[in-house]
C-alpha cells in the first residue's frame, strides 16, 4: 500500500526473546507477526488481510480518500499546477463535460523573476531555451554564410536585449493563448497557490493574500519543480538560475555555469553562441544517466568551440565585487578530490544544479499523501494514483519518471481519459525520446550503451556506429568527424534496436521519427532495408555497417 512501516524482527534483535515475552503479555497474541496501526493492535497476518479487504485498515490509517465528505463537491476535479501536465489534463477533462478548476501560482525567484500561466516549459524551460538555441545557431549560420557567398562584411554583434524582448513577447502570447483556451473549454482558472487543508478540500491564496476554500471529488497534483540552490554564502543573493536567465534584462557577460546536465550545458551552449566568455563548473561527469560516450563527445565539441570546463570543482562562496547590470562576482570553488581551492571573477553565475519538487508546502501530509522524504517526489501507481485514492499526480514531481514536457502532457491526457472516458490506456514511460539542445544537438531514445551492457551483457549487444559530415558543413569546412550516429542492438532478439543515439544538427527532428520505429520494435535488418533520403544526415542510420567490436574505421569517407 506504499505506506511507511516499522518492522521489528524479533529473531534479529538483541533482546528479541525478552521482547517476545512482553509482546505476548501485552497483546495476548500467541503468534507473530503482530501488526499495530497508529498504536492500535490489529492482530496477525489474517486479521490484517481481512482489515485491508473490508476497508477498516484504510480507515485506521486515515486514508482520507475513503472517508465520506458531505457533498456535493464544488468541482469534479481540481488541478494544482497549470504547467504542461496540469493544463493538458484540464483540457482533456473538460471534454467530458466535467467541472474542472486549475490553480496556478508562480512563487518569484530570489531575484524577483515571475511569469504567467503555462508552467516551466513555456515560461522558463523548453520554449525560451529552444529560441535562444536557435539564436545561437543563427550566429553560426551567419559565419557559414560568408563561405556560401554572402557578403556579411561588418563584424556581426548579438543584441541580447532585442532577442530577450522578442522571446518574452512570444511567451506573453502563449500565456494569453492558454488563458483563452481554458475559458473556451469552461475550465475555471485561479491564479492562486493551492494547499490541501482537509479531505477533498483545498485552500487557495492569491498574491494579495486573499484566501478561498474549494472542494472536489478528485485532485490532480502537477506542481512541477524549481531550481535548487547551493546553500553556500552568496548563492541566493548574487546567482541566477534558469528561472531568471531567459528574461534577464541585460546581457549576462562573462558567465560561470554551475552544473553539467541538460540545463547547464544547453545554457552554456547558447551563451557561448552569442560570443560570451563561458565557463562550466562540473562536479563529476557530464550528463549523468546519458550514454557517456555521447556526453564526452558533446563536451569535446563545446571545448573546441571555446567553452571552458573546470572539472571536479564545486563553488563554496560567491561574493559581489561590484554591483551592476551585470556586476562583477568573485567565486571561490573547492576541488571534490583534494583541499585545493580556486578563485575566478565573472559577471554572472548561473546555477543549474538540478531542481526540487514543489511538494513540501502543499499540505500533502494533512491528507496523508506520501512523498519520498529524501527527494520530495511522489510515488504513484501505474494509473498515476497516489496512496490516497482520490489524489493523483503527474509530471516532474513523480518518482522514477522522466522529467519532460511531452511525458507530463501524455500522462495528463491519458489520466483524464481513464477517469472520465472509460479508457484503460496507461502512460508508457519506456523508450521516451529526448534531445539535449547543446550546440551540437544530441538526440537519444532507449538505452545508453552502459545500460544495455548492464541489462543484456556485453557479449549480447552489437553496437553499430559511424561519424558523418553534414553536407551543409563541407563548404564552410567545419566540424568534420564530429557528428556521430550509434545504434545498440540486442543480438539475442533478432538485433532489435534497444538504443538510438545521434549527435548532429536537428537531432531532435531526426530522433522523433526513429522513436516511433523503436516503439514498433525496429530491428537492424529493417533499418538496412530502409532506403535513405539523400543527402541528409539521418540517412546514416540506413547504412551503418561498422560494429564497435570490429574496431573498424568509422571516419566518414565522402558522399
Ligand atoms: P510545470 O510545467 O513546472 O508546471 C507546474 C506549475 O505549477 C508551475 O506553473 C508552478 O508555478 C505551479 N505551482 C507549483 N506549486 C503550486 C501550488 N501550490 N499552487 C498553484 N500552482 C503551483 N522538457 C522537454 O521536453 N524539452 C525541453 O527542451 C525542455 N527544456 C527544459 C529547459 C529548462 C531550462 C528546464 C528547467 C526544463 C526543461 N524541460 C524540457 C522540462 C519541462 O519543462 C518539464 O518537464 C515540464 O514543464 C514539467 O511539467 P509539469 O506539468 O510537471 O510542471
Ligand atoms: P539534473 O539532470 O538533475 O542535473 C543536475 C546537475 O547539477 C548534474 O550535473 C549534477 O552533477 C549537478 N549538481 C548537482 N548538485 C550539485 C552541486 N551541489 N554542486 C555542483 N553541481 C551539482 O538537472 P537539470 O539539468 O536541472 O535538469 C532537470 C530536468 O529537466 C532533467 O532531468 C530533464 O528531464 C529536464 N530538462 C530537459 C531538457 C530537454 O529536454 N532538452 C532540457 C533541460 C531540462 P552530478 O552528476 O555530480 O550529480
Amino acid at each position: 500500500m506504499k505506506i511507511p512501516y516499522f518492522l521489528l524482527e524479533l529473531d534479529q534483535t538483541e533482546d528479541g526473546r525478552g521482547l517476545e515475552g512482553a509482546l505476548s503479555e501485552l497483546t495476548s497474541e500467541p503468534d507473530e507477526p503482530v501488526v499495530f496501526v497508529r498504536r492500535s493492535q490489529l492482530g496477525g497476518y489474517g486479521a490484517t488481510l481481512k482489515a485491508y479487504q473490508d476497508g477498516s485498515l484504510q480507515k485506521l490509517l486515515k486514508m482520507n480518500g475513503l472517508e465520506d465528505f458531505p457533498g456535493p463537491y464544488d468541482y469534479d476535479l481540481i488541478i494544482i499546477g497549470g504547467g504542461s501536465g496540469g493544463l493538458a489534463a484540464a483540457k482533456a477533462t473538460a471534454k467530458f463535460n466535467k467541472k474542472v478548476m486549475v490553480l496556478d501560482y508562480v512563487t518569484p525567484t530570489p531575484q524577483g523573476t515571475r511569469w504567467g500561466l503555462g508552467g516551466t516549459c513555456v515560461n522558463v524551460g523548453c520554449i525560451p531555451k529552444k529560441l535562444m538555441h536557435q539564436a545561437a545557431l543563427l550566429g553560426q549560420a551567419l559565419k557559414d554564410s560568408r563561405d556560401y557567398g554572402w557578403n556579411v562584411n561588418e563584424k556581426v554583434k548579438h543584441d541580447w536585449e532585442k532577442m530577450t524582448e522578442a522571446v518574452q513577447n512570444h511567451i506573453g502570447s502563449l500565456n494569453w493563448g492558454y488563458r483563452v483556451a481554458l475559458r473556451e473549454k469552461r475550465v475555471t482558472y485561479e491564479n492562486a497557490y493551492g494547499q490541501f487543508i482537509g479531505p477533498h478540500r483545498v485552500k487557495t491564496t492569491n498574491n494579495k493574500g486573499k484566501e478561498r476554500i474549494y472542494t472536489a471529488e478528485r485532485f490532480l497534483v502537477a506542481t512541477g519543480e524549481r531550481p535548487r540552490y547551493l546553500g553556500i554564502p552568496g548563492d541566493k543573493e548574487y546567482c541566477i538560475s534558469s528561472d531568471d536567465i531567459f528574461s534577464l534584462p541585460y546581457c549576462p557577460g562573462k558567465t560561470l555555469v554551475v552544473g553539467a546536465s541538460y540545463v547547464a550545458l544547453e545554457c552554456a551552449g547558447f551563451l557561448a553562441g552569442f560570443g560570451l566568455d563561458v565557463t562550466v563548473m562540473v562536479r563529476s561527469i557530464l550528463l549523468r544517466g546519458f550514454d557517456q560516450e555521447m556526453a564526452q563527445k558533446i563536451g569535446e565539441h563545446m571545448e573546441e568551440h571555446g567553452i571552458k570546463f573546470i572539472k571536479q570543482f564545486v563553488p563554496i562562496k560567491v561574493e559581489q565585487i561590484e554591483a551592476g547590470t551585470p556586476g562583477r562576482l568573485r567565486v571561490v570553488a573547492k576541488s571534490t578530490r583534494s583541499d585545493e581551492t580556486i578563485e575566478g571573477e565573472y559577471n554572472t553565475v548561473l546555477l543549474a544544479i538540478g531542481r526540487d519538487s514543489c511538494t513540501r508546502n502543499l499540505g500533502l501530509e494533512t491528507v496523508g499523501v506520501m512523498i519520498n522524504e529524501k527527494t520530495g517526489k511522489i510515488p504513484v501507481t501505474d494509473e498515476e494514483q497516489t496512496n490516497v485514492p482520490y489524489i493523483y499526480a503527474i509530471g516532474d514531481i513523480l518518482e522514477g519518471k522522466v522529467e519532460l514536457t511531452p511525458v507530463a502532457i501524455q500522462a495528463g491526457r491519458l489520466l483524464a481519459q481513464r477517469l472520465y472516458g472509460g479508457s484503460t490506456v496507461l502512460c508508457d514511460y519506456e523508450n521516451v525520446p529526448t534531445t539535449v539542445f547543446t550546440p551540437l544537438e544530441y538526440g537519444s531514445c532507449g538505452l545508453s550503451e552502459e545500460k544495455a551492457i548492464h541489462k543484456f551483457g556485453e557479449e549480447n549487444i552489437e553496437v553499430y556506429h559511424s561519424y558523418f559530415w553534414p553536407l551543409e558543413w563541407t563548404i564552410p569546412s567545419r566540424d568534420n568527424n564530429k557528428c556521430y550516429a550509434k545504434i545498440i542492438c540486442n543480438i539475442k532478439d533478432n538485433e532489435r534496436v534497444v538504443g538510438f543515439h545521434l549527435l548532429g544538427p536537428n537531432a531532435g527532428e531526426v530522433t522523433q521519427g526513429f522513436a516511433a520505429a523503436l516503439k514498433c520494435g525496429l530491428t537492424k535488418q529493417q533499418l538496412d532495408n530502409t532506403i535513405g533520403i539523400h543527402p541528409v544526415c539521418a540517412e546514416v542510420f540506413t547504412t551503418l555497417s561498422v560494429t564497435k567490436r570490429s574496431g573498424g574505421s568509422i571516419l566518414q569517407a565522402g558522399c
